[in-house]
């Protein structure tokens, strides 16, 4: 079976034009892709913008195909949730992101937090509350050292029965972040229904920062709800020093993006790791 799945592959890449048949093909080859220790996980550092200090890492799943090289998350992500494995990747992704962590501690680097991106289907999972627990329990860490990362759009009309499972995972110590916050939906109810801690300010309103005025309205405005609910937040994409001069300024608390560091393999890494301004 790996030969035809090998065979397959080559067929996928000599320029076939049929998508439904390219399609076909991928699903096949993404279907073994955990079993196969194909995926990785990159991290990217998130940096207290007052002090440099870094205060945790992002995990981002990349998909290392042996013909295909590593393949970026938003190429399989979606077509792993359409086709129901995004439950298996998801549980790797969690477990080898809190072991990395665990790892981390035992060689003596202080990180204080992981941050992991859900996907909607593992929200509606009743077992996701079990995995998480089951997760941190094998890696052995306490309270406040895993941070799940939920997009506004699951967390849009959320039915009780997600409320309940958000409000578990949060009583097991995990920190609950909205990704690309402000690209969602306007209705905020949300915002006081669950149990959250931080906002992550989508790089699309950090990308014009000195030159688009109504992005930075948008950022000063993010930035002052969430400190007016009691939330951090952190600003995503910061790739110039004059965003974070004005992050900083505006009271930003967090900072993540190629200005620190892109996301890369833990072996790439280098601790400790802190980020001076000048
Ligand atoms: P995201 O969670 O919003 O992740 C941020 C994306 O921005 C990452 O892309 C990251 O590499 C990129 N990025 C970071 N800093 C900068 C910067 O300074 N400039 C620019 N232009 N980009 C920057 P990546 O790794 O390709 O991930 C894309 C998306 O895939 C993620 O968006 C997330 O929605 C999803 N994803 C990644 N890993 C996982 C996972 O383990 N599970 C699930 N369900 N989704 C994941
Ligand atoms: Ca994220
Ligand atoms: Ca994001
Ligand atoms: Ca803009």
């Amino acid at each position: 079976a790996k030969q035809r799945g090998r065979n397959n592959f080559q067929f996928f890449t000599q320029a076939l034009t049929d998508g439904a048949f390219e399609r076909l093909v991928m699903e096949n080859v993404l279907r073994g892709a955990v079993g196969r220790g194909e995926l990785v996980l990159h991290y990217q550092p998130q940096i207290a913008l007052a002090s440099g200090r870094l205060m945790g890492f992002e995990a981002l799943v990349r998909w290392n195909h042996p013909e295909l090289g590593l393949v970026p998350p938003g190429r399989f992500i979606p077509l792993a949730e359409e086709i129901g494995i995004i439950g298996d990747i998801g549980a790797w992704v969690l477990r080898a992101a809190c072991r990395q962590l665990a790892d981390w501690d035992a060689q003596g680097f202080a990180v204080p937090r992981m941050g992991v991106n859900l996907s909607v289907k593992q929200i509606d999972d009743a077992g996701l509350t079990e995995l998480v627990a089951s997760a941190l329990r094998e890696a052995g860490l306490g309270e406040h050292r895993l941070e799940l990362e939920v997009t506004e759009s699951m967390l849009m009309g959320v039915p009780e029965t997600n409320r309940a499972a958000l409000n578990a995972i949060k009583s097991l110590g995990v920190e609950l972040a909205v990704d690309d916050f402000g690209t969602g939906y306007s209705n905020l109810a949300y915002l006081k229904l669950l149990p959250l801690d931080r906002l992550k300010i989508d790089q699309s309103f950090v990308r014009d920062i000195g030159r688009d005025g109504n992005d930075e309205a948008i950022v000063r405005a993010i930035i002052a709800l969430a400190r007016s609910l009691g939330l951090e937040t952190v600003a995503e994409g910061v790739e110039e020093a004059h965003q974070a001069e004005f992050l900083l300024r505006e009271g930003c608390n967090l900072a993540q993006g190629y200005l620190y560091s892109r996301p890369l393999p833990a072996e790439a890494l280098s601790f400790p790791m802190c980020f001076r301004r000048d």
